[in-house]
């Protein structure tokens, strides 16, 4: 299941949005100059420049404080210009994450990472969802894959991916285990799925004997390692599953595509063509 060519239809049509809207506008801030987060970065805007959104790629020392890094996001939040706001993580270490997050307007939260908009997602009524997982239900829709009555095991359970992923899979009628670094037996989980995501940032952790025959499995995992960008998920699990996502070129341009999606949202929601829940 390759991401591509669906992450390439979103982004036309969120292209078309742009042009709709007129004037989208995102702001990603960046703090201190983390490399894995300047790539993220990069890759972002590049998407959102070629979608015509009038991004803002801002850039704050590493020594910035919380208090300014809160006073820009007021700033941020009661500009008229500002659709989405996008604050990249990790923060450093002196800043407290969970504040900053809390601090974006929800409805400007592109990522979908406020408590108010996971509190949506958590009570069924979502507002703005995490683009990971998004993007993980699109690529199962466009694929066909029945996940009403389905077990669906997910491996990993970050606010980011493996939480929301178990929500929304659960949402769409499927049956969702959630397992983690305490996990006992952790193979025994794994072979009950009929869809395994897996979201545990470790290389090769599910190995082909722990998919079962006919499976679909989705690795959202992104591991540098020296033989270059890995999954979670060792390749050897094609032979064993009906369908799997490769690793680069499977979650991740979807990602970025339902981000781009979120922005939009947010400016729906800036014009009141859509109702903010909160
Ligand atoms: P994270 O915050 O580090 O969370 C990892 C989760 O995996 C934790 O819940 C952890 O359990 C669990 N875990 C770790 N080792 C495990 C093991 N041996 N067995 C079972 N569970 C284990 O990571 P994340 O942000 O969710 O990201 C996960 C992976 O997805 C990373 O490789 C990341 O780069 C990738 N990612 C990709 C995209 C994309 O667009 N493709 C987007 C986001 C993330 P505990 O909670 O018990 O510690």
């Amino acid at each position: 299941m390759k991401g591509k060519p669906l992450a390439d239809r979103i982004r036309s049509e969120v292209a078309a949005d742009v042009a709709q809207l007129g004037h989208v506008g995102l702001v990603t801030v960046l703090v201190g100059d983390d490399p894995a987060s300047d790539v993220y970065i990069r890759l972002k805007h590049k998407a959102a420049t070629e979608a015509g959104f009038d991004a803002t790629d801002l850039r704050l020392p590493a020594a910035t404080t919380e208090e300014a890094l809160l006073a820009k996001l007021a700033a941020l939040n009661a500009s008229g210009e500002v659709d989405a706001i996008l604050v990249q993580l990790p923060l450093p270490a002196h800043i407290d994450e969970a504040k900053v997050i809390r601090a974006v307007e929800p409805s400007k939260d592109v990522d979908g990472f406020h408590p108010l908009n996971a509190g949506e997602l958590y009570l069924g009524r979502p507002a703005i969802v995490s683009a990971t997982p998004r993007g993980v239900m699109a690529l199962l829709a466009e694929h066909r894959v029945e996940l009403d009555g389905a077990r669906a095991v997910v491996v990993g359970r970050s606010a980011i991916v493996g939480k929301p992923m178990t929500h929304l899979l659960q949402q769409a009628n499927a049956t969702v285990t959630l397992c983690h670094s305490h996990t006992r037996e952790l193979p025994r989980h794994t072979l009950d799925a009929d869809v395994l995501v897996v979201a545990a940032g470790v290389p090769a952790l599910v190995s082909p004997d722990m998919v079962k025959a006919g499976a679909v499995v989705v690795d959202v995992g992104m591991n540098r390692t020296e033989a270059g960008l890995v999954g979670d998920v060792d390749p050897g699990a094609a032979e064993v599953a009906s369908a799997i996502t490769p690793v680069p070129g499977g979650v991740g341009p979807l990602t970025i595509a339902c981000l781009l999606e979120n922005a939009v949202r947010c400016a729906r929601y800036g014009r009141g063509e859509l109702v903010y829940p909160g």
